[in-house]
């Protein structure tokens, strides 16, 4: 994509090859609309709304509380694990659907931390995603350990004898930097210490291939390319090797090797399940499941191929029409997810009158828009309408009014 200024008509081109293409009528999204927040909630799958409803008023309404059994409502967790399992390059058995990433990173960190009495810290990178930071941070506390949180360019060498864990984002929220999976986890497990990775930039936006790169944990989000809805279960993965030496601080009666025993003592679950804490939440799972089974029919590798295409069409239509934008994404492919971001200082309130305009992204504090680029919805002619509105919100200064300098509770 370098010479000649990119027309309209290449980018109809791009359009016109897709084999992605098919898959944007499976998603109901709203007329006028071009969605580049799809890494923050994801679109509504076209076939949800009847899953959900189905779970309401066939199983709920009429079968009631036999659902359980006879809808397999106990089995949702480990059977949508199994699905996600599929897409992360993990066996059946090793991932289960449950609670939130904040709840599944407690869980997975502080069991791991129990395996290391003997090593006192905790590392991490700054500008990690807040909840990594503060769920560490507690357990930290909670444990007598000691939060050693480092820039991205200097984590080697803050892991080594003293390490019990290396929590790290696979992506990076803001930036969309991607980690070298393979070489972070063997350097982590040369000192000895184990990684919990956080994939939710990751799931269902890069090919993952957790066994491959030696990952052995992990955690990671169901509502952002997943397409699980608001507030979907998360999930967590812990390799087959690993499970049985792995007890989880919340030791709830859906993680118990016999719940329904109704035993004094508390006896965990010999596989995955022992990371189950409370009764899962029927109605969120069915969305999540509906979203899932969607990306299943997607191949993932052609999902981030056109990611790649369409962050490199954004790079070049924002240096050629609105310069004044600086990349803060990874020129490099590999180094990348699947967003794209751009610095400028007045970043909140151009994000809100590109969004009043229809185009929805993302504002990050303190000074990035980002724009998820959401291949199974997405035509190029989004990124293309959407460099466009925002040239046009530079160029008449529209962003300028009042009502965009206001920020609402969620940005
Ligand atoms: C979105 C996101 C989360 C979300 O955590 P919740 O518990 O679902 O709110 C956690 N970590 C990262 C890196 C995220 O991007």
């Amino acid at each position: 994509m370098t010479g000649a200024p990119i027309t309209l008509a290449d980018v109809r081109a791009l359009d016109a090859s897709d084999s992605l293409a098919r898959f944007r009528e499976q998603f109901d999204l709203p007329d006028g609309i071009v969605y580049l927040d799809g890494n923050s909630l994801g679109a509504l799958p076209r076939a949800t709304p009847a899953r959900i409803a189905g779970v309401v008023e066939q199983q709920w309404g009429q079968s009631l509380i036999r659902s359980w059994n006879d809808h397999d409502w106990i089995g949702a967790p480990a059977r949508i694990g199994d699905k996600i399992a599929s897409l992360m390059g993990a066996e059946a058995g090793e991932v289960i659907a449950s609670d939130s990433t904040s709840v599944n990173l407690f869980k997975l960190l502080a069991a791991l931390v129990g395996l290391y009495p003997e090593r006192s810290d905790i590392v991490t990178e700054t500008g990690n995603f807040p909840t990594d930071l503060h769920i560490a941070e507690g357990i930290a506390e909670l444990f007598g350990k000691r939060l050693v949180a480092v820039a991205t360019e200097v984590l080697p060498d803050a892991v080594g004898a003293d390490t019990a864990a290396l929590v790290l984002s696979h992506v990076h929220y803001r930036s969309a930097y991607r980690h070298d999976m393979r070489a972070v986890t063997a350097h982590a497990r040369h000192a000895g210490a184990r990684v919990i990775w956080d994939l939710s930039h990751s799931i269902g936006a890069v090919p993952l291939d957790l066994h491959a790169d030696g990952a052995e944990l992990a955690i990671g989000c169901g509502y952002k390319y997943l397409n699980g809805g608001p507030g979907a279960p998360a999930f967590l993965y812990v390799t087959h090797d690993l499970q049985q030496r792995m007890v989880s601080p919340i030791r709830g009666w859906m993680g118990h090797a016999a719940p329904f025993a109704f035993r004094d003592r508390y006896t965990p679950a010999p596989g995955i399940e022992r990371f189950l804490a409370g009764t899962p939440p029927v109605l969120g799972l069915a969305g999540l499941e509906a979203g899932v089974d969607l990306m299943l029919e997607a191949d993932q590798h052609a999902l981030f191929d056109k990611a790649q295409r369409m962050f490199e069409l954004f790079a070049a239509l924002m240096a050629d029409r609105c310069p004044e934008f600086r990349l803060v994404s990874p020129g490099r492919a590999e180094e990348r997810g699947s967003h794209i971001s751009f610095a400028h200082s007045q970043a909140p309130a151009i994000m809100n009158a590109l969004i009043a305009r229809g185009v929805i992204g993302d504002f990050r504090a303190p000074d990035v828009v980002r724009f998820g680029l959401t291949p199974l919805y997405l035509r190029y002619r989004d990124i293309w309408d959407a460099v466009d509105a925002l040239a046009c919100i530079m160029a008449d200064g529209s962003w300028r009014a009042p009502e965009h300098a206001r920020l609402g509770r969620v940005t």
